[in-house]
């Protein structure tokens, strides 16, 4: 008879657990409750036949699920956020439990996961913020958006980051999406966050910030760009801040990339997008939001505190970035930077190059990974659909015999105070409530036992 493991079609995998009728439920543990979770466990509902099912715990650190949908996604990008109603829909079958507020590594061990579940899959992200390893990284006031980002999310963990906007001027270091976030949450008129979800503490911040220019820089050129075109475009619709492209850099980058042959789409869309801005005629208002190319950081200069950002001028010659000797700085108060995240270290687990070494989302035994914690900090929350279904065909084709076990409840400790979807959605219906009031989607509690009693409530 041949063995479960060796099967990956479904159909197959039917007719082998069809055999006497036996219903075959597999106990997985999903550990975070962000976008790459939440998905990995769409895909083992979706994998459920007659004979073949799942009983799916997903644990969290955070007394509130949904990952970088809460503390990640801009608060002006509310659309973006309406994915959570699918996680809701997810949470809803009966196969589904939170078990949020449960730590792994301090409550339960990744030892004891595996012996409890017949796989674990760990969708843990990746929120550590990468260094640029210049002089002066570490003078007061220049950030990673690694901390800045949770700030104006109300993440619990962030609400005491030290964000002094007090200066004119802010740079953000970057050419991504995430720079492009931050940046439009500094450049922005703050009373445009009024009807969003943005933490109180920051509104607050930003409303008496005194920054009115925000430069975004990229190290290379503009053809090199991790932004996407959709994002680009919607910097035009800034009613209250003029945004700033030079246009000679687009058009050479332009010319470089026809001497080069064909362009690709996404590359079109970008550059296309990028002209539009830089020919877009401005409004003069006195909020700016400029992006410069083929400038690369070298020092952050200042006593104590953020005071000029040193940067060596790049150029492309037949294909490639190279610098040229000449410097230039900016006067700032403020840096950020938002170059990539890496995922954080826990007993168990390598990483390597900034994520969990896996193969194909594969760690060790039963051990499994999705998401940025996966394949790095790379795509949109979509992305993580088909790499999670990838991953759970790869589940299925390992499993074995289901195990006898009694799962996560027989690892904490009695007493020990869960926040369950029962719990999260008193939290969630307090948070949309106080929102309501207010204007604005939901009001985020920010306090951790203040989260905690909302879901006794
Ligand atoms: P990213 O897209 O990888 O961009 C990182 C940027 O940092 C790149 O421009 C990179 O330049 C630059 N960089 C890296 N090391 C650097 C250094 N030492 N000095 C100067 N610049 C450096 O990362 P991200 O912005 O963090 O975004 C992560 C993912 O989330 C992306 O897939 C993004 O699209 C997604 N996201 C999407 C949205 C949205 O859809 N609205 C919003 C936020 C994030 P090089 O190319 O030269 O390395």
């Amino acid at each position: 008879m041949p063995k479960i493991g060796e099967f990956l079609e479904r159909d197959l995998l039917e007719v082998y657990f069809g055999i006497g009728e036996i219903v075959h439920t597999f106990k997985v543990a999903i550990v975070g409750a962000g976008p790459a979770g939440y998905f990995t466990a769409l895909a083992l509902q979706n994998a459920q036949t007659e004979v073949l099912t799942f009983a799916i715990d997903m644990i969290e650190r955070l007394p509130t699920p949904w990952g970088l949908v809460r503390s990640g996604v801009a608060p002006d990008h509310p659309k973006i956020k309406t994915v959570s109603k699918v996680f809701e829909k997810i949470a809803k079958e009966p196969n589904f439990r939170l078990f949020a507020n449960v730590e792994l590594g301090k409550d339960v061990s990744l030892r004891d996961l595996r012996d409890q579940y017949d796989a674990v899959v760990l969708s843990t992200g990746a929120s550590k913020g990468r260094k640029l390893d210049i002089p002066g990284e570490e003078l007061a006031n220049s950030l990673s958006a690694a901390d800045f980002v949770p700030w104006y999310n109300a993440h619990p963990d962030y609400v005491q980051t030290e964000v002094d906007l007090s200066s004119d001027t802010a740079v953000v270091i970057g050419a991504g999406n995430v720079a492009m976030d931050v940046a439009r949450i500094l450049a922005i008129e703050p009373a445009e966050l009024d009807p969003t979800d943005v933490a109180e503490h920051a509104l607050v911040k930003l409303k008496e910030s005194n920054i009115r220019r925000v430069i975004i820089c990229g190290r290379r050129g503009p053809e090199h760009a991790a932004f996407t075109a959709p994002e680009l475009r919607d910097l035009l619709k800034l009613e209250n801040t003029d945004v700033y492209i030079d246009e000679k850099q687009i058009n050479d980058a332009c010319i470089r990339i026809e001497q080069a042959g064909e362009i690709e789409k996404d590359l079109k869309n970008n550059l296309e997008a990028m002209k539009l801005i830089a020919e877009h005629s401005k409004k003069r208002v006195n909020r700016k939001l400029e992006i410069k190319f083929l400038a690369a950081p070298v020092e952050i200069k200042g006593n104590k505190k953020v005071e000029e950002v040193v940067f060596e001028i790049n150029k492309v010659q037949e294909g490639k970035v190279i610098p040229t000797k000449q410097t230039f700085s900016i006067k700032t108060g403020l840096v950020i930077t938002a170059i990539g995240y890496d995922s954080v270290d826990y007993s168990g687990i390598t990483i390597e190059n900034g994520r969990i070494k896996n193969i194909a989302g594969h760690i060790e035994h039963n051990i499994y990974t999705t998401g940025w914690a996966k394949r790095g900090p790379t795509g949109v929350i979509g992305t993580n659909k088909r790499d999670s279904s990838d991953v759970v065909d790869l589940i299925i084709k390992n499993l074995k015999k289901p195990k006898a076990s009694e799962g996560i409840t027989a690892l904490l400790k009695s007493g020990f105070e869960v926040i369950d979807q029962i719990a999260w959605e008193k939290i969630n219906a307090s948070e949309v409530i106080s929102g309501e009031i207010a204007g604005k989607p939901r009001v985020k509690e920010v306090d951790w036992k203040r989260l905690i009693s909302l879901g006794r409530s």
